[in-house]
C-alpha cells in the first residue's frame, strides 16, 4: 500500500513539487526505506532500494530517498570527484537549471564560486538565456548545463556560447537525453506537444540526440570533445548498488577548451 502511494506521488508530482515536499517527505519516508541495499554516492545514505520514478515498466528504484538524486546525478557526482579537479581546485563555476541534489552541495563547496543560471526559475542566481549568454569571454573555469540542450531549438548556439563563457582550459560538462541507436534526429517544424512526445521522448523536446553526440560537441568548436567510460570502470556489483545509469546515460559527454 505503501509503495502504491509513493508510486503515485512520484509519477504525479514533478520533481520540483517533491523537492518542496522533500523535507517533510523525506522524514516520513527515509524509515520505510530503512535498508542497505542501494547506495546513494550524492547524499552518502543507504536504503532497501530507492523511490521509483516516472512511467513504465523502468520506473522502479530510481530516486534517492535521500537526496532526490536519479541514476545520472550519482554518476556525475562520482565522475566529478574521482576524474576532475572540481572539490580540489579553486573554480569559477556556471551551472544552468541547477539540479537540486547538486545545488546545495556545490554551494558549500569552499574551492567553488558558484553561480546557477537559468531562463526563468526565480531561485537561480542570475537569469540567462543559454543561447545569448550575457556574460564576457572566458570567464568561468567550469560550466553544467544537463538535459537543457534538447530543450533549445538551437542546441549549436548554446554550446558555442558555453564555449564563448569558458577560460582557457575550462571545461563543460553537457548531459542529454540520448538514444544510442540513432543518429540525432530534429525538426523544428513539429511544434505539436504530442508529436514532439512521439519523436523526441517529450512534450517540451525539440530533438532526440543520438550517437553522433560527440560529434555534435565537436562542431560547436570545443577543443575536446569528452566522452567518459568511468561507469564501465566500476564493478558490476556497486554500479547496480548505487543504480549509475540507465540505457543511453553510461557515458557523461562534455568539452574543453584549449
Ligand atoms: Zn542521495
Amino acid at each position: 500500500m505503501f509503495n502504491k502511494i509513493i508510486s503515485f506521488a512520484t509519477s504525479k508530482f514533478s520533481r520540483q513539487t517533491l523537492i518542496k515536499l522533500s523535507y517533510t517527505f523525506g522524514f516520513m519516508i527515509r524509515p520505510v526505506f530503512w535498508g542497505n541495499k542501494v547506495e546513494c554516492p550524492v547524499c552518502k545514505r543507504h536504503f532497501r532500494k530507492f523511490l521509483p520514478y516516472g512511467y513504465g515498466t523502468a520506473k522502479d528504484n530510481r530516486l534517492c530517498p535521500g537526496c532526490l538524486s536519479l541514476e545520472r546525478h550519482r554518476l556525475l557526482y562520482l565522475y566529478l570527484k574521482e576524474k576532475t579537479n572540481f572539490f580540489t581546485d579553486n573554480l569559477t563555476v556556471l551551472h544552468f537549471a541547477p539540479e537540486q541534489p547538486f545545488l546545495k552541495r556545490f554551494r558549500k563547496c569552499k574551492n567553488l564560486k558558484y553561480t546557477t543560471a537559468d531562463l526563468d526559475s526565480p531561485i537561480a542566481d542570475i537569469q540567462l538565456d543559454v543561447t545569448k549568454i550575457d556574460l564576457p569571454d572566458n570567464s568561468y573555469d567550469v560550466v553544467i548545463c544537463n538535459h537543457v540542450l534538447e530543450h533549445v531549438t538551437d542546441a549549436n548556439i548554446a554550446m558555442k556560447e558555453i564555449y564563448r563563457i569558458l577560460k582557457p582550459d575550462g571545461w563543460a560538462i553537457m548531459l542529454v537525453p540520448i538514444n544510442p541507436d540513432i543518429d540525432t534526429f530534429e525538426d523544428p517544424s513539429v511544434t505539436d506537444p504530442k508529436e514532439r512526445e512521439r519523436l523526441f521522448g517529450q512534450y517540451d523536446h525539440v530533438r532526440q540526440f543520438g550517437r553522433d553526440y560527440p560529434d555534435y560537441i565537436a562542431k560547436a568548436g570545443f577543443d575536446e570533445v569528452i566522452v567518459d567510460d568511468l561507469y564501465y570502470s566500476i564493478p558490476e556489483k556497486d554500479r547496480e548498488r548505487m543504480k549509475l545509469a540507465r540505457p543511453g546515460e553510461e557515458y557523461i559527454y562534455g568539452g574543453r577548451k584549449k
